[in-house]
């Protein structure tokens, strides 16, 4: 089936990362849209919104946080320009982050962490366990550490996800409130989606920018779907009362028995606790099991928070990749590009995967800074994978 080119560029899905896309492109004049049931919606609704470059900077991800970088030195600007063209404030706060060590095994893990980073060449001091608790007088009295990391920063992602369905009302980007059944192949090039109700969208290019769903989009050819999996995540919101205001001034975050914890403080008094890490499909039922570890764990950090009241507990979808990289540019099918697999930093990488795809769909090319992370690399590994 032939499809009418309706657009010139097509965007499946329309979280943070298919409205970023879109935005950008429709700002290069191209004719936009996106498909999505429920724009500005997906994993933004529950994101803690960390800007951690350097905090969640791990072993073996050394070309992530290239990338992470580059986004997170956009972040200004990037936020002045929302702001400016559609008057929302997007709770960009610069607040800082302190990762704490609360044992003896933790303290040496951080100690690991911080040397990475100074390889790296990060900023991040190291704090005595005092000088943790002069900064963040709520901290618990065990705290044996911790880093002092200037840099890594905060935004509200619900607003960051209001303000681009703005930019992109703005912009002239088309909603199409349905759901894409299925791409559209002509030959060996992608030319639009059906929708569930049977309809056929026709456009010029295609981003997939469907989140964890990524990978599930019917017509995509086998060896271009991106291996693009849900990782569950439990978040917990508290108020912060007038009265026990300023409770925490920036992030604090640690590795409780293992697990990450962190309590990120919104200038609104919006405390989230985050996160948990599942894998178990695209369920996202929040469970006591969840939510009692995590209080269990930020209690332990912090013993105040058992005095605020708990407002909200939600679960949502990480779009995780084999190397916890994302997925981004030109596939193997003319026409499709991918916007995927951001995982735990979509929010973070939302600039730079913004500019990289506008630059890919004016060029055909990624910009340098996101070569690395050409969908091609998986489709490389699986071949050499295969018997000779
Ligand atoms: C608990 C948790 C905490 C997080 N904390 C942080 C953090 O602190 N910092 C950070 O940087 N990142 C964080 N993240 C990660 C970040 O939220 C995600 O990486 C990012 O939101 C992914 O955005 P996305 O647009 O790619 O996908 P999604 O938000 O999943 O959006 C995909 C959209 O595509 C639509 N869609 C999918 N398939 C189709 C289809 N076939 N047709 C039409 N529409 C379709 C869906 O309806 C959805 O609206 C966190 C995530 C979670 C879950």
């Amino acid at each position: 089936m032939s499809s009418p080119r309706t657009s010139d560029v097509l965007v499946i899905g329309g979280g943070i990362i298919g409205l970023v896309t879109a935005w950008r492109a429709a700002q290069r004049g191209f004719a936009t849209t996106v498909v999505d049931p429920a724009p500005g919606g997906g994993a933004a609704q529950v994101a803690a919104g960390m800007l951690a470059a350097v905090t969640e900077l791990h072993f073996g991800e050394q070309t992530l946080l290239g990338l992470n970088l580059a986004s997170a030195r956009r972040y200004p600007d990037f936020v002045a320009e929302l702001t400016e063209l559609t008057g929302h404030d997007l709770g960009y706060r610069r607040c800082g982050t302190l990762a704490v060590a609360l044992d003896t095994d933790d303290r040496a893990h951080l100690r690991e962490l911080h040397a990475l980073q100074r390889q790296s060449g990060l900023e991040s001091e190291w704090l005595s366990g005092r000088e943790c608790r002069r900064l963040e007088p709520m901290l618990a009295p065990g705290v044996r550490g911790g880093l002092r990391v200037d840099g890594d920063h905060q935004v509200d992602p619900r607003r960051l996800a209001g303000a681009l369905l703005a930019a992109c009302e703005r912009a002239g980007v088309v909603f199409r409130r349905a759901w894409a059944e299925r791409l559209s192949v002509v030959g060996e090039r992608a030319t639009g989606v059906v929708t569930r109700d049977g309809t056929a969208l026709g456009a010029g290019q295609v981003v997939l920018a469907g989140g964890s769903l990524s990978g599930r989009l019917a017509g995509v050819p086998q060896d271009v779907l991106p291996p693009v999996r849900p990782v569950k995540g439990q978040v917990l919101r508290l108020t912060v009362p007038q009265r026990y205001a300023p409770f925490l001034s920036r992030t604090v975050r640690a590795v409780v028995r293992g697990s990450q914890v962190y309590l990120v403080p919104r200038e609104n008094g919006e405390l989230v606790v985050g996160a948990t890490s599942e894998e178990l499909g695209w369920d996202t039922t929040v469970t006591a099991g969840g939510v009692y570890e995590l209080l269990r764990d930020a209690h332990e950090l912090v013993p105040g928070i058992t005095e605020l009241p708990l407002t909200e507990t939600r679960a949502g979808l990480r779009p995780g990749s084999p190397d916890n990289a994302p997925l981004l540019g030109p596939t193997g099918l003319a026409g499709l590009l991918l916007a995927t697999g951001h995982y735990r930093n979509g929010v973070l990488l939302t600039p730079v995967t913004g500019d990289a795809l506008a630059h890919a769909l004016a060029t055909g090319e990624l910009p340098d800074e996101a070569r690395p992370f050409a969908p091609r690399r998986f489709a490389a590994a699986a071949l050499s994978e295969l018997p000779a």
